[in-house]
């Protein structure tokens, strides 16, 4: 558990403009969803985007524990991708959702609106436009894909006529839940090595924090060595 995170609403970012990204560009090639955008980034991702010499921003978001919610499947699903930490006598859940910038464009997208990184592209470039939440219908009026990646042709590439998804594509949303989960304690962690203690509560806003490339790299690997040596 960590100490010392105060809750204050900072900045307040839609939920779209964190949740972007391609995917379907391998039948459109548009590359609308690589422009102006925030891609939510797994930790090992955060590396490597800052490695290729990307910025990352980082949202941070906070909510109550209620106990008498933990059967509501909603509830727990958030409570999976967060950190417990202490602001002043309370627990609070925090989620720090790491995000490459693609402002005004992902720097990883060439001319031709193709991505230079396709066989590594981030996780959710791969789930897009599909939603990641459970709790999110996916509903194409509030996509950036243009009109003929919804045509039938396209459509059949990722939605099948029941509304389920192809394996694959279930199997890197799982991934992606998954990493949420598994990356949630180190994420808020390195925030807290970088000073990043005041968040927003969950609904209103994000706390958003522009970190300077070296340190969030530097912060990482101490998280990293601090997490290793845990385990000795
Ligand atoms: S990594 Fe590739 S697919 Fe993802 S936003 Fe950038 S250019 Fe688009």
């Amino acid at each position: 558990m960590f100490a010392g995170f105060g809750v204050a609403t900072v900045t307040s970012v839609t939920l779209a403009a964190i949740i972007a990204l391609a995917a379907i560009c391998f039948v459109v090639g548009c590359g609308s969803c690589c422009k102006g955008r925030f891609v939510p980034l797994t930790l090992s991702e955060t590396s490597a985007w800052l490695a290729r010499g990307g910025d990352v921003a980082i949202f941070v978001e906070a909510f109550a524990q209620y106990p008498s919610r933990a059967s509501d499947p909603e509830y727990l699903h958030h409570s999976a991708r967060a950190a417990q930490v202490t602001s002043g006598s309370a627990v609070l859940n925090v989620i720090a959702v790491f995000a490459g910038s693609a402002q005004p464009a992902c720097p990883n997208l060439d001319e031709q609106n193709t991505c230079t990184i396709y066989e590594d592209r981030p996780l959710v470039c791969r789930i897009y436009p599909m939603e990641i939440s459970p709790f999110i219908t996916l509903k194409p009026s509030e996509k950036d894909c243009p009109p003929e990646s919804w045509s039938d042709q396209a459509k059949d590439l990722l939605i099948a006529s029941d509304g389920s998804v192809s394996a694959e594509l279930s199997a890197l949303i799982e991934a992606s839940r998954s990493a949420d989960c598994c990356d949630a304690l180190q994420k808020v962690s390195i925030c807290e090595l970088l000073g990043f203690n005041v968040t927003a509560w969950k609904g209103n806003g994000y706390a958003l924090y522009l970190p300077e490339r070296r340190q969030l790299s530097e912060a990482i690997e101490r998280s990293a060595a601090t997490q290793l040596q845990q385990l000795i």
